[in-house]
């Protein structure tokens, strides 16, 4: 028995002492911070149950990192120790239970502030001149990063104001804000050189360059958070001392504060978590540090961490688990989601079991499995993902690889992957469950069929009753049908009945807007009716002969092309036309009646005679294409009453000009 507790014991020391080296020497954790957390509060629960076998070499006795030999060494005049933690309101409460016991004092304030997530450095001011900078290391020894740390734009290399001590150790945190990380990694990533995994990571890792200039570029940045070795006299509680550092030019977070009481402790905690996701930094807590220096000398140290000050940590954002399976899910507008199913697993504060993977290329950009061990990230509201598999501990007999469907899930229609495009869809646009009621959202809206009556709260009920499953079976709903359903009654179940058979009398250019085909909006529309005329005749086209259409391109064309393909499509199509929906015929003008073919116009300021959209069409029907902001492409802008910036541009430009006489001249000719 006790042999294999000893086992254990040694088993987790090492298991940590890899993790400790890939964190802290190679900048490279290969496990999320929760699942080392987990390993150290295990190794800590056996040796405090069995402290005979308990070594001074144990990660739980000694401060993690170690200096590299690259650097210069440092010996720290006072340890740079780490800080013990909790992760529950109870926990802090005993801390401060502790604190106050072991001190002996009643009401103990506290100096709080953000735990940053960075790397903690000591830097040695002499006579105000910045003259020494090392990383934390072994918390004895440190490295040299003096003309690291002299890059850092928020750091003084020289102190101001008054009665500045003549040796003066400040100790904080340097750190990446999210923003420049973010952008580090994408340039690391373009020059196809190895990203940073997280914020911490990258500080490290940037702070710990031989080549300054490289630490440089890096967007590092710096907070105070608690004074080292000084000469003379400082002010003898820990929050008015990062009051006087900030005095002397030197960075402290504005969000430090000094409370008394658990609560107050316990809802500054609250008020940080909240605010977590906005801060332009990444913070993993909130450390508690005991505000009286005598108190904080009265509780002293134990071995890795001092008594004085605790770290009560956030949920982790990223945790460890397994994919058991990936399903696709079908989006509102037909996107094809692979969806992780994992084995449940408490990140960001919740139990989550799915994950999003986005699309196609991010499975095999991270390389997914089935089967694998990988990190998921949850932060603030977002949709958990994963964020890296750990390729450690793949095991290939139990892994397979991630098999994307040709067809919908939902409705068997053929999927469409438009090149250049992530997203792979569902071509079922009017026929498939999964997007139902947008799609009848769509038809019924004021640009395309404008049926009234049928806002988006009606189309839910109709469809979540069952009682439509494509646009074509609005047209034989009965009375009585949308009188039964909730907060509809007699009155508005005949107006909608109505509205309906009123909509059926529309124009081709509105039927094929009303289709939801991706990326066809209403000007696509038009110029589609116009140069096609009628229904079969845009169905019938190819991907080649679309894109002579004004507008359409290769994306476009494909789309148009793809949903005529879908046999349910063309049964929902068919339906419609049988219900009675019609348009007139559009007259067969030559291209080259098409006087404004090729030509942009700008519509801008207030007209007498004509309405915008009327406008709008016919400079539409006359071949024209209608944008919304002058450019170098702009033909001629019209300008009505009270043009403002746009003509100002077109002025600026030699654009053509037209008012609305001119305008209207040039309809009648
Ligand atoms: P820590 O990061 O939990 O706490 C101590 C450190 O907090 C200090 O050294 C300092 O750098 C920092 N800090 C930030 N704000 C501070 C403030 N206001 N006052 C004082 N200190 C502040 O402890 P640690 O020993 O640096 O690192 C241990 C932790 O690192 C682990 O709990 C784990 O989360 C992570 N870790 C992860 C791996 C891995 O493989 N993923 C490996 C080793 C360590």
């Amino acid at each position: 028995m006790s042999m294999t507790i000893k086992t254990e014991i040694t088993t987790l020391s090492t298991l940590l002492e890899d993790y400790n080296y890939q964190y802290y020497v190679l900048d490279n954790p290969t496990v999320p911070d929760s699942e080392y957390d987990r390993v150290f509060q295990q190794l800590q629960k056996l040796e405090n149950e069995h402290p005979q076998y308990i070594s001074s070499n144990s990660p739980t006795q000694k401060v993690g990192g170690v200096a590299l030999s690259k650097f210069d060494q440092v010996t720290h005049q006072q340890p740079m120790l780490s800080l013990d933690n909790t992760f529950t309101e109870q926990g802090l409460s005993d801390f401060i239970d502790r604190a106050i016991e072991k001190s002996a004092t009643n009401d103990i304030a506290f100096c709080i502030e953000p735990k940053l997530d960075g790397l903690a450095v000591s830097i040695i001011y002499e006579d105000g001149i910045f003259i020494q900078a090392a990383t934390r290391g072994d918390g004895q020894t440190g490295e040299n990063v003096t003309e690291n740390v002299r890059t850092i734009a928020n750091i003084p290399l020289k102190l101001r104001g008054n009665n500045i001590p003549a040796y003066l150790e400040v100790r904080g945190e340097v750190f990446m804000p999210k923003a420049g990380f973010e952008k580090l990694n994408a340039r690391l990533q373009a020059a196809q050189e190895k990203s940073f995994v997280n914020p911490r990571n990258a500080a490290a890792g940037s702070l710990r360059q031989l080549d300054s200039k490289i630490a440089a570029s890096r967007p590092l940045s710096f907070y105070c958070y608690s004074v080292g070795v000084f000469s003379g006299d400082l002010a003898n509680s820990q929050y008015q001392r990062m009051q006087q550092l900030k005095e002397w030019g030197l960075p402290v977070s504005s969000e430090v504060q000094r409370v008394i009481g658990v609560s107050a402790c316990q809802k500054y905690y609250d008020d940080i978590l909240q605010k977590r996701t906005q801060l332009p930094y990444e913070i993993d807590g909130v450390v508690y540090k005991v505000d009286d220096i005598a108190i904080q000398d009265k509780l002293g140290f134990v071995a890795r961490a001092p008594r004085w000050a605790t770290a009560y940590k956030f949920p982790a954002e990223e945790a460890l688990t397994v994919i058991e399976n990936v399903e696709f899910q079908v989006g509102r507008t037909g996107a094809i989601t692979p969806v992780a199913k994992l084995a449940p697993v408490f990140v960001g504060g919740v139990t989550i079991s799915n994950a999003t993977l986005h699309n196609k290329d991010e499975i095999a950009r991270l390389d997914i499995h089935i089967g694998d061990h990988v990190v998921v990230r949850r932060a603030g509201d977002v949709i958990p993902q994963v964020a890296r598999v750990i390729l450690e501990k793949r095991q290939v007999e139990n892994c397979k690889p991630i098999k994307f469907p040709s067809h919908c899930p939902v409705c068997e229609s053929a999927l469409e992957r438009i090149e250049g495009e992530a997203t792979i869809r569902c071509t079922g646009g009017l026929y498939c469950a999964a997007q139902r009621k947008q799609a009848i959202k769509h038809f019924a809206s004021r640009k395309a069929l404008n049926v009234d009556g049928l806002g988006s709260k009606v189309v839910d009920l109709l469809v979540d009753h069952n009682m439509v499953k494509n646009p074509a079976q609005l047209f034989s709903l009965s009375e009585q049908q949308i009188a039964s359903l909730p907060r509809m009654g007699d009155i508005s179940a005949k107006k909608l009945i109505n509205s309906l058979q009123v909509s059926k009398k529309t124009t081709l250019s509105r039927f094929l807007y009303s289709l939801g085909i991706r990326e066809v909006g209403e000007a696509t529309a038009n110029n589609l009716a116009n140069h096609y005329k009628t229904i079969t005749a845009i169905q019938e086209a190819s991907i080649e002969d679309l894109q002579r259409v004004s507008d359409v391109g290769d994306i476009v064309a494909k789309h148009i092309y793809y949903f005529f393909r879908q046999e349910h499509n063309i049964e929902v199509i068919e339906q419609l036309l049988t219900q009675g929906i019609h348009w007139p015929e559009i007259a067969t003008v030559e291209e080259s009646e098409l006087s404004l073919l090729g030509q942009t116009f700008v519509i801008t300021g207030s007209f007498n005679k004509l309405s915008r959209a009327d406008i709008k069409s016919a400079l539409q029907t006359l071949g024209a294409k209608v944008a919304g902001s002058v450019s170098k492409k702009t033909t001629t802008v019209i300008a009505g009453e009270a043009a403002g910036s746009k003509l100002t541009k077109a002025e600026e430009l030699g654009i053509h000009i037209m008012d609305e006489a001119a305008l209207l001249s040039l309809l009648n000719q």
